[in-house]
């Protein structure tokens, strides 16, 4: 790595290790997913003035009204969708600043990723060629409708608030694939969600009460 992904300061190692241990005793377990995020520079999609607060268990904004997630929720989600049948094919809905897709593309074979605000999508496609993550495949589309071209995922993970479940993300899962989506209306009470795609139909378990930035349909 050089001096930029390594960063100096409130970006350094130590920092972002302090980072991690917050992590570990709000319980987060999984080793690969720690060690994922302990490697991973979270300054680097953040714009630059607020890069100091990158190691923060914080939500911070990335422009256009929308935030990068908190690094805890960013985890929890992570360690949800590992926690399947060792998932290869992932697809993210929200893409924003990349972090979500740039973690996952540490611990699985390929993301494909859907963002809708063009803005964000061109800045965050440059952002992961200049980490030179090749796994990771973005496009600018209203993710509500998932992405047909590439189906069936093996997990797909939403990191904005949906209304309600869309049944195309269901469709587009394989048997045994797990659906990873934040639930309920903007600024109101949501619910993280694991859903499960299995012989006998759909299963839901609850996993924490969440604040996202909603889904929004073109
Ligand atoms: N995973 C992101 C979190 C970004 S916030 C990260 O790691 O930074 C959620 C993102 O979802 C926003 O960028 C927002 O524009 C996007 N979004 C909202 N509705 C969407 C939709 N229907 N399709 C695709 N992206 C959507």
């Amino acid at each position: 790595m050089n001096k930029h992904t390594q960063g100096i300061g409130m970006t350094s190692q130590r920092t972002r290790d302090r980072l991690i241990e917050r992590l570990r005793h709000k319980g987060i377990q999984n080793h690969d997913v720690l060690e994922a995020m302990r490697l991973l520079p979270r300054h680097l999609f953040v714009d630059e003035a607020l890069a100091s607060r990158a190691y923060e268990d914080d939500a911070l904004p990335i422009g256009h009204k929308q935030t990068i997630s908190q690094p805890y929720i960013v985890a929890r989600m992570t360690e949800a969708l590992l926690a399947g049948d060792a998932p290869k094919k992932v697809l993210e809905i929200g893409t924003g600043s990349g972090y979500q897709a740039a973690l996952l593309a540490q611990l699985v074979e390929q993301v494909y990723t859907l963002e809708r605000i063009k803005p964000l999508y061109l800045q965050t496609k440059k952002r992961l060629a200049s980490l030179n993550l090749r796994n990771v495949r973005c496009k600018l589309s209203d993710g509500t409708w998932g992405w047909e071209g590439y189906a069936p995922y093996d997990a797909i993970i939403v990191t904005c608030a949906a209304p309600e479940i869309p049944t195309s993300l269901i469709e587009q899962l394989t048997l045994g694939g797990c659906l990873i989506i934040p639930v309920g209306a903007a600024d109101a009470a949501q619910q993280l969600l694991t859903l499960k795609r299995t012989q006998q139909g759909v299963t839901k378990e609850k996993l924490e009460d969440v604040l996202f930035v909603p889904l929004v349909r073109d």
